[in-house]
Order: C-alpha cells, then structure tokens, then sequence
C-alpha cells in the first residue's frame, strides 16, 4: 500500500466562479488560478500522483501552458486516473479537507464526491470530504484564500497478483472471496 498528501490554495478575488469538488457554488467571491483553480481537486490530484511517484500536477498540467487556461479541474482529475490506471494503481481511499471561513460547504458535499468518484471511476464510499474554518485566524480565516489538504492510499494491481493464489487464497485480504 502507498499513501500520498496533497495541499493547495488558491486566492478569493472578486470576478471569479467559485468551484471546489467540481461544484460551482454561489459566492461572492471566486478562487484565482490558471484553470478552474478548484483548491480540493488540486491538492487530491496531489495526493494521488504523490502516492503513485508520479510527481505533481505542476508537472503534469504546467499553469504556463495555455491548453489549461481556463479547464474544468474535474478534466485534469479524469486524466489523473486515467494515469493511475495505465500504471496498474488501484485507489483504495482519498480522504480530503477544505480550509474555509466562508461559504458554508457542506451542502455541497455529497455533489463534490460524486463528482470526484465519476471522474476516477471509484464508488462514493472511497471518498470522504470534510470541511473546517480555521476560527478566523490566519488567510482562510480572515477570507483571504481557501486551502486544502488531501490523503490518497493506493494499491498496485501486481501487489495482489503475487499475494493472491488460487491454490493457497488470500492471507492478506479475507474481502474478495478468492478462496471460497
Ligand atoms: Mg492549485
């Protein structure tokens, strides 16, 4: 098993869609960035490419580069797991949180993780959001930006295969019925 964290922030400026989790959310205020500048999906594609050894998103998607002006962050995490798949990881959790004072979230919550499980084709229950503020204290608190962290915990498909026998079954995992 591996594990990857991942954080980002992004500034509130005025002028700009709000989006966290692929969800648009009404704010007088949006995050500023290259693309969407969507801080959850940011610092959860950082959790997954860091669990996978693959570098960052800076990497693979450079905010210098005008094909990502602008883009759907939802678009980029799509291509995550499509990176993940052709390297043979299998997602096991993510596990994030977002930083804010204001707006209040957590309606929005269960649309974030569908939105986050379509995109990687993994169920819902992979995928847990949270939100916090920060008590007001420092930039989230006084509403200057939003931040957020994230955990990713992988597997690689050859971790089972040499785990796995028909003959001997599974030690490691009594939950895929290999050997019933
Ligand atoms: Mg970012």
């Amino acid at each position: 098993m591996r594990v990857g964290l991942g954080y980002d922030v992004h500034r509130l400026v005025e002028d700009r869609k709000l989006i966290l989790g692929g969800v648009e959310i009404p704010y007088e205020k949006g995050l500023l960035g290259h693309s969407d500048a969507d801080v959850l999906l940011h610092a959860i594609m950082d959790a997954l490419l860091g669990a996978a050894g693959l570098g960052d998103i800076g990497k693979h998607f450079p905010d210098t580069d005008e094909k990502y002006k602008g883009i759907s962050s939802i678009k980029l995490l799509e291509h995550v797991g499509k990176l993940l798949e052709e390297n043979m990881f299998i997602i096991n959790n993510i596990d994030a949180t977002i930083i804010a004072q204001r707006p209040k979230v957590g309606p929005y919550r269960d649309e974030m993780v569908k939105n986050i499980a379509n995109a990687l084709k993994i169920e819902e229950n992979m995928v847990n959001v949270k939100a916090t503020t920060e008590e007001g204290l420092g930039f989230t608190g006084s509403g200057e930006g939003i931040s957020s962290q994230a955990i990713a915990s992988l597997s690689q498909a050859r971790d089972y295969s040499t785990a796995v026998s028909p003959v001997q079954g599974c030690e490691s995992c009594a939950g895929c019925g290999f050997n019933r």
